[in-house]
């Protein structure tokens, strides 16, 4: 795949889908120690309805990317609940909305960056909170780079699965602010942080999709 166009976005978010499934446990033991344990669940939740809406395109299928990610968007406000549904909606819904109908690897770090902007807009976290963002905006960054490189989408793609799973690793040692797991205070040290290890998940899902 060059260019993100519909039937990588559909080919992104079925291997999404699969990967939070296969992943599920582990998001859950992740919440356990810093929250209430529903993270796996929540998202299973939320993709199991996203591929139904997948399996029920709109006439005609999907006009472009932006429109199969804003329906992700939308069905995972409705579907997920929690703080990660809302947070995840949005950014699917504001990526979607920034993105145009064939994205180089510039503008699909244009749309990742939406998301980004979205997440924080919603939720007020900044880097180092242990949330999302920690994953998401050093995928952002390294997505950029690539792109002004000359990268291809696959490389591009997996450079920001690259950062966002180093991102996510690099929140086991932060207290976190944001979030449930700010209720422990200094207890939130030690453990990565679920979200920022789901959206890793989701990123890299991408750079598969995108090497395929
Ligand atoms: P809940 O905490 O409501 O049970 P989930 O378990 O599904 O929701 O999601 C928890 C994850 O949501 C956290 O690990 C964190 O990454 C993310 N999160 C929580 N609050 C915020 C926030 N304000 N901004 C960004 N991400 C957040
Ligand atoms: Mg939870
Ligand atoms: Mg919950």
């Amino acid at each position: 795949h060059r260019t993100l166009d519909t039937a990588l976005a559909e080919a992104w978010i079925r291997t999404a889908a699969a990967a939070v499934e296969d992943a599920e446990r582990h998001l859950t033991a992740l919440d356990t120690a810093i929250g209430d344990g529903d993270h796996g669940s929540n998202l299973r939740r939320g993709f199991t309805a996203v591929l139904a809406a997948l399996d029920a395109p709109p006439e005609g299928g999907f006009e472009s990317p932006g429109a199969l990610l804003r329906t992700v968007g939308s069905t995972l406000t409705a579907k997920v609940g929690g703080a990660s549904g809302p947070l995840y909606g949005q950014a699917f819904r504001a990526a979607g909305a920034e993105l145009p109908p064939d994205a180089d690897p510039a503008a699909c770090a244009d749309a990742l960056a939406a998301g980004l902007a979205a997440v924080r807009a919603l939720g007020g976290a900044e880097p180092g909170d242990k949330t999302l963002v920690d994953a998401l905006a050093p995928a952002v960054d390294a997505l950029r780079a690539a792109a002004e490189t000359g990268a291809t989408l696959a490389r591009a793609t997996a450079a920001a699965a690259d950062a966002a799973e180093r991102g996510a690793r690099d929140t086991t040692p932060l207290q976190a602010r944001r979030g449930r797991a700010s209720y422990l205070g200094p207890r939130s040290t030690g453990h990565q942080d679920p979200g920022a290890t789901s959206a890793a998940l989701l990123l890299r899902a991408l750079a598969d999709a995108a090497a395929r």
